[in-house]
């Protein structure tokens, strides 16, 4: 009997467990993800370092959802109106020879959206970037300054 109790004790705890994950150990509910550049209520869009990627973006929604279609359809629509205009401000800025959209969140399921600009020599191309390198290094690039980026989304979204 008690043998069963603590199996079922044991069952309760991996279930509540379960349950508390998002807000408890959600990596982006308790980081920004990179470095701000612009936010609102919904919202935040952030720079990430990392050296093969100059230009590199994030938006991530402020609260923890799991799935896009958790959002309020105007909240989907304004969080894509964030994640273009992040878009057109790499294009304009970065030049590059692609952009890269991609919400994958299977180790951090909180939406969020990178926004990466590519070229034909950086390290991935043309796998994403996540893939199998296909050189040693990206080919070197001087990176936009951070407060261009950050000037060009207010010009873009308003003040947030
Ligand atoms: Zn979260």
């Amino acid at each position: 009997m008690s043998d069963r109790k603590d199996g079922l004790q044991t069952e309760i705890d991996t279930l509540q467990k379960h349950l508390a994950e998002p807000a408890d150990e959600c990596e982006l509910c308790h980081r920004p993800g990179g470095e701000p550049l612009w936010e609102d209520a919904l919202c935040r869009v952030v720079a990430v370092d990392d050296a093969d990627y100059p230009g590199f973006c994030r938006v991530v929604v402020k609260r923890h959802v799991r799935e896009m279609t958790d959002l309020a359809d105007a909240e989907q629509a304004a969080l894509m109106r964030v994640v273009l205009a992040v878009e057109a401000t790499l294009r304009k800025l970065c030049c590059p020879d692609k952009i890269n959209l991609a919400s994958l969140g299977n180790l951090v399921p909180h939406v969020h959206w990178h926004v990466i600009p590519r070229w034909r020599d950086d390290r991935h191309f043309p796998q994403p970037i996540w893939g199998a390198p296909q050189r040693t290094a990206s080919a070197p690039r001087a990176a936009v300054p951070r407060h261009e980026l950050a000037g060009e989304l207010r010009r873009r979204l308003g003040a947030g």
